[in-house]
């Protein structure tokens, strides 16, 4: 398994030329490029698919709040789903939104009107800045991703060669 340090490199390697070509490619708009740019480097600074480990660096990210990740890496095991494309991203994020849910809620029920709501939480707003920040997740955890198979598997094949071959 590549270390955080290994993952961090690739990460800043990457994200910068992913942060410039989809904005480039789609003709972004500038908050559309700023949460796509915010994805990316949650993606993994702090919603690391090894969040899924109950000790890991990834959830050390989090300081003080590193508690809030224990369930998730007791639901998920390493590896597994949150190790996905695509759906172990959005573990993550679903996870968080719940968290944030049950933050807010009290304070929602106590000081909501439909108007604080129109002007302050319009939902087409809200919506394109979830998705953009849910793709630079997601695309950033793919990173992530394919540097553990690709690792995992450079680390076999070396090693499948120096036992047939002596190779390596
Ligand atoms: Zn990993």
């Amino acid at each position: 398994m590549p270390s955080r340090q290994t993952h961090l490199k690739i990460h800043l390697f990457l994200s910068p030329l992913m942060f410039v070509t989809m904005p480039l490619l789609l003709q972004l708009s500038i908050k559309e490029t700023l949460f796509w740019g915010l994805g990316l480097w949650a993606s993994e600074h702090m919603l690391s698919p090894d969040l899924d480990l109950a000790h890991s660096k990834a959830s050390q990210a989090w300081g003080p709040l590193q508690f809030l990740w224990k369930p998730y890496a007791k639901l998920f095991r390493h590896r597994g789903v949150s190790h996905t494309f695509v759906l172990g991203a959005l573990t993550r994020i679903l996870y968080l939104g719940m968290i944030g849910i049950c933050c807010i809620a009290p304070f929602w029920l106590q000081w909501h009107n439909a108007a604080f709501s129109q002007n302050f939480f319009p939902l087409k707003w809200w919506g394109t800045c979830y998705l953009w920040f849910g793709l630079g997740v997601t695309c950033g955890n793919a990173v992530h991703i394919g540097a553990d198979h690709f690792l995992s598997y450079s680390k076999k094949w070396r090693k499948e060669l120096g036992r047939r071959w002596g190779w390596l």
